[in-house]
């Protein structure tokens, strides 16, 4: 329709197909779908085994340029590209992306379902709730944060070691016995014992009291609202709490390490052992305390049962989405999850030993942020987890966006554009198609063929285009294509989906950015000049001491996620287009050890955002029936 109308209600006119038609469409058993409503459902991850006969289908990862603060369309680039390939051209597909979290939906950005003619539907289903699984990362990591809380009090009041331990390994029955946690705590002591009545007393001490200094604990209680009274609180306050007060804060339920562990978890028993692994604070010797030392690690990982299982939707035209995790991805890595990318590339591959002429179907996933932050970490974190690796990446480049990189004025959410955005400007184009060719050169270095989607406006003209096109061709791109989905739907994105066919038919040599073994700084060092076309890394001397810190633990062979601004190459939002010779300073090191990596801050990131005075919530109403408005 020509205005194109808005998300909602283009999501509303459309009837979706019931979920479980769109689960036999891709060969999912009816025992492997649990229905949530008629549009929703969770799927089996035993689905991979089942399939275990056959290959992987073909892998496409959609990622950005560095964008403008309106979002360059990769979430509608995502879901043109299955539309047109399923509804246009006849290729199976399945879009995998996140779950949208609702402090954002509430906030300034709005629901993260795509637009115009490429969403996920029904998209209120899709922004708000879904199945659950935010709720459960929710409840599990409020749980973890309660039993370490309450183990410092009990430690505090019960002086004994010997009656702390009775207590804490009580008589059932006449007998006590350790459970599956205090074994492994045991065995991390190397105390090989398995009765808990033969530990003497000295063992009784060091095992029973973890002594938590409680000024190193990173566990933060969370929730999904964007409660910026949160940032800081003090807990303890109640006269039964003995005065042991102490300042905490909230985070985003997205933020926490759990959605991480969600995200990069290979199936139930991995998610098991990363939750054990989490490091949730320090004793007063310095060394890592762990979920399992709480405890809690079993009963954290039991209330994630079912949030694993990732959730089957569907495109406006009817492809199938599947939609897990949502990681915040400026603190951590972006990415949908692993097991959700496993069980839809089986339900895509072909039989191994298939003729040379039976096709492949395509998983298309979408790094967050741009290729610099999401595409990045999507290669050095997530497929080191996963031990997937793509056979394409898409680049999703606007014209606005380049014409920003190209020294037009900033633009703002809810504002006006200035005249250089609305009318044609083809040199402007031409100075910005450098920050989309340094892209390009950063996503080949990890061996994969690049094709540039131009996300068409109805501003750009074709001259435009073709700067774009020229540029990135030059660039080593292997074709850049102009796409119209937000407007036409699949139809719109046809030329697109067959550039990425026949990317995917090109033979790849993949490659990480780093090697794990080598030290923090040379990893770090590795991600700034070859990623970022920074000159040098400033570590401070707080982040100095944090990496020294975790070399000693045991920490420094991991993957680094570094926490930095989106809308520059550089840590410094205003340096746009190209910069070069910056020194990137690095303030800060935490780790989230559960999930797998380090993460490295260029700035102060918050990890629970804010709303504005004129907030998204403002806009949403429910009538009597059910049906929302308001939500975009
Ligand atoms: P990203 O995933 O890169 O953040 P989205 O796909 O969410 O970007 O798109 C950002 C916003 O821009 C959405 O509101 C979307 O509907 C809108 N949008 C995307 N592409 C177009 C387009 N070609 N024309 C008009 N609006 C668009």
């Amino acid at each position: 329709l020509d205005p194109v109308p808005s998300d909602i209600a283009i999501s509303r006119a459309q009837k979706p197909k019931p979920i479980s038609t769109v689960a036999a469409e891709l060969g999912i058993h009816t025992n492997e779908l649990e229905l949530f409503g008629h549009y929703k459902a969770k799927v089996a991850p035993s689905i991979i085994d089942r399939l275990d006969n056959r290959e992987n289908g073909k892998y496409v990862l959609v990622a950005g340029i560095t964008p403008t603060p309106l979002g360059e369309g990769k979430s509608t680039t995502t879901m043109g590209i299955v539309q047109a390939l399923t509804a246009h051209l006849g290729k199976a597909s399945v879009a995998n992306v996140r779950q949208p979290s609702m402090g954002p939906t509430f906030g300034v950005k709005g629901g993260a379902a795509g637009g115009g003619y490429a969403q996920v539907i029904p998209m209120d289903e899709f922004n708000m709730h879904l199945t659950g699984d935010i709720h459960a990362i929710s409840a599990a990591n409020n749980l973890l944060a309660a039993a370490i809380d309450t183990r410092m009090f009990h430690e505090s009041t019960q002086k004994k070691d010997t009656t702390f331990y009775n207590r804490l390994v009580p008589k059932k029955k006449g007998s006590r016995t350790f459970t599956e946690s205090m074994l492994k705590r045991l065995e991390k002591l190397a105390i090989s014992k398995s009765n808990p009545d033969d530990l003497t007393t000295e063992e009784i001490s060091k095992f029973a009291r973890l002594n938590i200094d409680p000024d190193t604990i990173t566990i933060k209680r969370v929730v999904d609202v964007n409660d910026r009274m949160l940032r800081q609180v003090t807990v303890g306050q109640a006269a039964t709490e003995k005065g042991l007060t102490r300042s905490t804060g909230f985070d985003i339920t997205v933020a926490s390490e759990l959605m991480a562990i969600l995200a990069l978890s290979r199936d139930l028993k991995d998610m098991r052992r990363r939750v054990g692994n989490m490091v949730v604070a320090a004793n007063k010797a310095g060394e890592p305390i762990t979920a399992e030392d709480v405890g809690c690690a079993g009963a954290v990982t039991a209330l994630l049962k079912d949030a694993i299982k990732p959730n089957l939707m569907q495109s406006l035209e009817g492809t199938p989405v599947m939609v897990h995790a949502g990681p915040f991805a400026n603190i951590s890595i972006g990415a949908s999850s692993v097991i959700a990318d496993r069980v839809a590339l089986k339900l895509m591959g072909r039989p191994k030993n298939s003729a040379a002429d039976v096709e492949s179907g395509y998983v298309v996933t979408e790094a967050g942020f741009d290729f610099t932050m999401g595409g990045e970490r999507f290669f050095n974190i997530k497929c080191r987890s996963s031990g997937l690796t793509p056979d394409t990446v898409v680049l999703v480049a606007t014209v606005r966006a380049l014409k920003l990189h190209g020294g037009a004025p900033d633009v703002k959410p809810g504002q006006s554009l200035p005249a250089e955005y609305t009318q044609e400007n083809v040199d402007l184009v031409a100075k910005g198609a450098a920050n989309l060719c340094k892209q390009i050169s950063n996503a080949k270095q990890f061996g994969v063929p690049v094709v540039v989607a131009i996300n068409k406006f109805e501003s750009d003209t074709d001259a435009e285009v073709e700067t774009i096109q020229k540029a990135a061709k030059e660039a080593g791109a292997y074709d850049a294509v102009a796409t119209n989905h937000w407007a036409e739907g699949g139809k719109g994105a046809v030329e697109l989906a067959k550039a990425v066919v026949k990317a995917s038919k090109q033979p790849t040599d993949f490659k990480f950015l780093y090697d794990t073994e080598q030290s923090v700084e040379q990893k770090l060092s590795a991600i700034v000049q070859k990623m970022y076309g920074g000159a040098e890394v400033e570590i401070s001397p707080l982040a100095q001491r944090k990496i020294d810190m975790y070399k000693q633990q045991g920490f420094a062979n991991l993957p680094i996620c570094i926490a930095k601004t989106q809308y520059s190459l550089s840590h410094d939002p205003s340096l746009k287009n190209v910069p070069t010779g910056f020194k990137f300073p690095i303030r800060d090191v935490r780790a989230s050890i559960g999930a797998g990596y380090l993460y490295a801050l260029a700035a102060e990131i918050q990890t629970i955002p804010g709303l504005s005075t004129y907030a998204g919530y403002m806009n949403v109403e429910v009538d009597e029936d059910g049906e929302i408005e308001g939500l975009f």
